[in-house]
């Protein structure tokens, strides 16, 4: 027996990195927006590492905040230590990367959730999705409450029918303690949506107290006070640091001592797990001959003496884990807090989807987050905020948000999913990325901010901010490129002093600034000038004149990948009775639906024989002015 407990705009199943994005993003764009969630005290929890960030997935972070999202503002607000990571390498991998106080982390973005007008949260768990002539109605609850709405974002993460496993042991549960959901994943089958399922695992949690921390060595935050937001730089707060120790001989005998009793070679454990992000009995059986793997010890706040072991994934049964874990460096006398575990769940093949994250089976019904195959706090946002944004655009009848991967990292991750699909939980890489050195952490904004503004969640008061520091850059590269910087001995000797070669006659400052050992502080000082541009301008006038070269031929290989791209493709396209491709290209080109020849290119199993008998026939079919667009 269900009720009518209420009609939204918009609902969102589920509080968790996906599911906060959406609803903020459907609720900021002026959507009667519920979101449902199965324990109010566990949104935006980190089942996993206390840490947001790093190698993509910074870049992950700073696009959201470019497109208008929470994720960069909340880590800011709760950060205990953030680091920027590869500086030694070029720009397009620095990252940045920030250790959270978990606790904190959840309240600040609950008091965001609550204070944001037009959502609503309420603890429920959603067991049906209502569906009628192929379009979503709304949600049941497992107390009966039917709520209405015509757009259903679902973000149930790693919750669908998850099971725990550690060692032999094994019971229906969802991570950190919460309970599964059990239902949901029927309901979605029974809507003609297929499901995968896959596994995740998560290290031993332990006290400070017991841990001989004059066996390891300190890895402390950065002096400098970065800030994933471009709205500003957090107040200054003291750093925690992290640990470093690593795995012994040790340590891998008692490992492969008791690798029968592991659910992993067991057979126990039937989810796909996370080749990027291996537990270490993984680690062990896969790297024989490394005689040691790296463990950073992680506080999970700064109210708390929990530690986190950065490392030491596993579901080894509990006293293999105390074993293990005693020995470690440092660790001898470890207290487990918390034993570690895997977790399998259901999640949903991600070919179902369409690039706007809606599903191709139920009109309304968008999918973000874990549930779409991924792993990962910030690709989990990632996807929220787009799924968010489009189920709010599509309610009001406007473009949807579509993204495209010469724009930005979001961009790689839908287009990666919802073409070529994911046999393990998909983690972003910079690798992904083909046109990574424009997709850089440092200007997202300059990528995405428009965009956000576009749809709506950009303000104009920010915007204005934007369009400021965009035309700062722009007048510094010009004026630098129409300065010149001529011989003398205050300049040698300040180049000497560089250690760069000097100069005779004039040269041209941006010409200057090319030079490695160079930088904007030092063309302005060679110029006798002041800085008179933001650090941020400053930092993008500097990358653009120090990778031109390369910035320009990637741009030259987007223009030709941009072509493909155009090529569009109509959604009920009868590939099956094209003749000249395979059997197999067909096939994957009827369920994939690709928007475009660029996106049917990259699909797999598609060959370019395929692609040319296809742009043939679209060729074909615009000199007979059967389409418009080839
Ligand atoms: C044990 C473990 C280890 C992990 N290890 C890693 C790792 O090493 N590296 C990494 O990058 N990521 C890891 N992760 C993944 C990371 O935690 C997730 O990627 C991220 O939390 C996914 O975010 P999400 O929003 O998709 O889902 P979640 O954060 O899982 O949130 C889902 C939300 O949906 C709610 N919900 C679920 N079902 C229902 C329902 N029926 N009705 C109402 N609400 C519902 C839940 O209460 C929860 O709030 C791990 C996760 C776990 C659990």
């Amino acid at each position: 027996m269900t009720y009518l407990a209420g009609e939204y705009d918009v609902i969102v199943i589920g509080a968790g990195h996906a599911g906060c994005e959406a609803a903020l993003a459907a609720a900021r764009l002026g959507c009667r927006t519920l979101l449902l969630t199965i324990s109010l005290d566990a949104v935006a929890l980190m089942p996993c590492n206390p840490a947001i960030g790093g190698p993509a997935k910074g870049h992950l972070v700073r696009e959201i905040d470019a497109l208008g999202g929470q994720m960069a503002k909340n880590i800011d607000r709760t950060r205990i230590q953030i680091r920027m990571l590869n500086t030694a390498k070029g720009p397009a991998v620095h990252a940045l990367r920030a250790q959270a106080d978990k606790r904190l982390y959840q309240w600040e973005m609950r008091r965001t959730l609550e204070n944001t007008p037009n959502l609503h949260l309420r603890q429920a768990m959603v067991e049906r999705i209502l569906a009628r002539g192929g379009k979503v109605r709304g949600v049941v609850t497992r107390t009966g409450a039917r709520y209405r709405a015509d757009r259903v974002v679902i973000t149930t993460g790693t919750y669908l029918r998850g099971r725990i496993i550690i060692g032999s042991l094994h019971y229906r549960s969802g991570p950190s303690g919460q309970p599964a959901s059990v239902r949901l994943s029927s309901s979605l089958q029974q809507l003609g949506l297929k499901m995968m399922r896959f596994k995740t695992g998560t290290p031993a949690r332990i006290h400070r107290d017991s841990i001989d921390f004059s066996k390891t060595v300190e890895q402390p935050g950065d002096a400098e006070n970065y800030a994933f937001s471009f709205e500003g730089e957090p107040e200054h707060r003291e750093q925690v640091s992290c640990w470093l120790t690593h795995t012994t001989e040790e340590t891998h005998s008692i490992i492969l001592a008791n690798l029968h009793r592991s659910p992993l070679y067991s057979g126990d454990i039937e989810g796909v797990g996370p080749r990027y992000c291996p537990s270490i009995e993984d680690k062990v059986v896969r790297f024989r001959d490394r005689p040691a793997h790296q463990i950073f010890l992680e506080p999970e706040g700064r109210h708390t003496a929990e530690y986190y072991i950065q490392g030491l994934s596993t579901s080894m049964p509990e006293d293999v884990q105390v074993a293990m874990i005693h020995s470690v460096p440092g660790l001898e006398k470890a207290q487990i807090l918390r034993p570690g575990y895997a977790i399998e769940y259901d999640c949903l093949d991600p070919l179902q989807l369409k690039s706007t994250l809606e599903t191709m089976a139920v009109e309304g019904l968008y999918c973000a987050g874990q549930i779409n195959g991924t792993s990962g706090y910030e690709e989990a946002a990632a996807q929220g905020i787009v799924a968010g944004i489009n189920a709010a655009l599509s309610l009001q009848g406007k473009e949807p948000l579509i993204i495209d991967r010469s724009t930005a990292y979001i961009g790689v991750l839908i287009d990666d999913l919802v073409t070529k699909g994911t046999a393990e939980p998909y983690r972003m890489m910079t690798s992904r990325a083909e046109y990574r050195l424009l997709l850089r952490q440092d200007n997202a904004d300059m990528r995405l901010t428009p965009l956000g503004h576009r749809v709506g969640l950009i303000g104009a008061e920010r915007y204005r901010r934007f369009l400021s520091k965009k035309q700062e850059i722009e007048e510094e590269l010009e004026r630098l490129g129409a300065k010149s910087i001529t011989a003398s001995d205050r300049v040698n000797a300040y180049l000497a002093a560089k250690s760069s070669p000097p100069i005779s006659g004039s040269v041209r400052a941006d010409q200057l600034l090319r030079r490695h050992e160079l930088h904007y502080d030092d063309i302005l000082a060679l110029l006798g000038e002041t800085r008179r541009v933001s650090a941020a301008a400053a930092q993008q006038v500097e990358i653009q004149i120090k990778y031109a070269g390369y910035i320009l031929k990637q741009e030259q290989q987007i223009e030709k990948y941009k072509k493909m791209e155009e090529k569009l493709l109509p959604e009920d396209f009868p590939y099956r009775q094209l003749k000249g491709i395979s059997r197999e290209a067909a096939e994957k080109l009827a369920a994939v639906k690709p928007r475009s020849l660029g996106q049917a290119s990259r699909i797999s199993g598609v060959s370019p024989a395929d692609i040319a008998v296809l742009h043939l026939y679209l060729e074909q079919k615009r000199r007979r002015g059967e389409t418009a667009n080839v």
